[in-house]
């Protein structure tokens, strides 16, 4: 998996102070777009383990305090990214007490497939769906466009 971007402090993407993940790779092709260039699996640089454990420690710093983590893209849902965000998110939910999850994709909830689901477990807010430029509202919070749900797990 590549990343395209990585915020070790971030106060737009979702509530309170975060990490930032963007994710290299989607296939949606929503018109619209914000982020084109993220659509290549081989835009951005390789994510790596020492780059695992740089989030893990940002989260774990007392210094700066940290509600969580949000993963964005691209599509961190996507088949290829699921397989390698999945150990990290375990790592988040075992090594860093009481921070939040995230997660920004482009399927619907209802169409995830049996391994994206296994993301959930982890997953505490879900925006969900893709871009519809008809639908675009800037005065929506956390969301592009109207069809996108936010959905709360945990919080
Ligand atoms: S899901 Fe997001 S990154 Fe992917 S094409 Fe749609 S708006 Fe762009």
């Amino acid at each position: 998996m590549n990343y395209l971007q990585y915020y070790p402090v971030d106060v737009v993407n979702g509530e309170g102070t975060r990490c930032t993940l963007f994710v290299a790779g989607c296939t949606h092709q929503c018109r619209g777009c914000y982020n084109q260039k993220s659509w290549s699996f081989d835009a951005g640089v390789f994510f790596d383990q020492a780059m695992e454990d740089q989030i893990i420690r940002d989260l774990q710093d007392t210094r700066i305090r940290r509600q969580g983590l949000s993963l964005s893209g691209g599509d961190p849902l996507h088949p290829r990214n699921v397989e390698r965000l999945l150990p990290l998110v375990k790592r988040v939910k075992t090594e860093c007490q009481g921070k939040d999850i995230w997660c920004w994709t482009g399927y619907q909830l209802a169409e995830l497939n049996q391994q994206q689901k296994e993301m959930l477990a982890y997953i505490d807010v879900l925006i969900d769906g893709k871009f519809i430029q008809e639908q675009a509202d800037p005065s929506l919070v956390w969301r592009g466009s109207a069809n996108q749900i936010i959905y709360r797990f945990s919080l």
